[in-house]
């Protein structure tokens, strides 16, 4: 479905990804883990067109995006949650929704996709009206998806959805990430909770220092030496 091939990215000299080149399948939940600064937001990022590789390709259903405008790669259907969930705090939980279907084909469908979304998460239904600067992280975090839901996604990209997230309110978001999953949406989940990321993943990669230095199913990283001294602190 997607694909980067020895993805270069810079800001000014520093390099933050070096030859990345990662796939990810059709209806699969592809996790990368890796520490602060291993380059994983960036990797988003420039797969989101917010920022440019030097060198390097991404295709988007064998099509090349790397060069494409910011709206028109969202069009195509990859979305992403941000890190820290990015809401408009003084709106409301309903207008925070209806910024997610901006683009002209789902704002046509925005009626029924809300209905939908609050069948998802049925406290944000409760909590239309609610300011969504004054919702609990958790359900911030459940906002900020139901948001990127809004745009109908065909690749659900999520950068730390459980950061700064307690034990439970993290478990909540893992759970509807695996009902999603369920549904056939494809997610790239990029995540530092390094055991519950490779628990719900098909498929993962580690990042270090810009660079992929592991590749396999969720089960084997979580069983490969490495993993659990670098991540697992086992
Ligand atoms: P974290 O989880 O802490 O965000 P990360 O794995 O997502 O870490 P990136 O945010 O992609 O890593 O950062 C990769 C490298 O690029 C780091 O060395 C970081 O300092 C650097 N970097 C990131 N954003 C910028 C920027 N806007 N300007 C300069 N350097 C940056």
């Amino acid at each position: 479905m997607l694909k980067t091939e020895a993805l270069n990215v810079f800001y000014d000299e520093v390099q933050a990804l070096i030859d990345v080149s990662v796939h990810v399948h059709d209806r699969e939940i592809l996790a990368v883990i890796g520490s602060n600064g291993a380059g994983k937001t960036t990797l988003l990022k420039t797969i989101s067109g917010l920022t440019r590789p030097r060198d390097g390709r991404i295709l988007w259903q064998g099509e090349p995006i790397e060069q494409e405008p910011t709206d028109r790669i969202c069009q195509r259907g990859i979305v992403q949650v941000p890190e820290g969930r990015r809401l408009f705090p003084q709106m409301t939980v309903f207008e925070n929704l209806e910024m997610g279907a901006y683009l002209p084909g789902p704002h046509e469908k925005a009626h029924d996709t809300i209905q939908h979304v609050y069948q998802l998460f049925p406290v944000l239904k409760q909590r239309s009206k609610q300011m969504a600067g004054t919702l609990s992280g958790g359900e911030q975090q459940m906002l900020a998806i139901a948001r990127a839901l809004m745009a109908h996604p065909k690749l659900l990209m999520l950068d730390e959805p459980s950061l700064g997230l307690s034990p439970k309110a993290a478990s909540e978001i893992y759970t509807v990430l695996q009902h999603l999953h369920l549904k056939g949406m494809t997610i790239l989940l990029v995540s530092q909770d390094v055991l519950q990321a490779l628990k719900i993943a098909d498929r993962a990669y580690a990042m270090e220092n810009g660079r992929i230095v592991l590749e396999g199913s969720g089960a084997d990283l979580l069983r490969d030496p490495a993993v659990k001294e670098a991540y697992l602190g086992l």
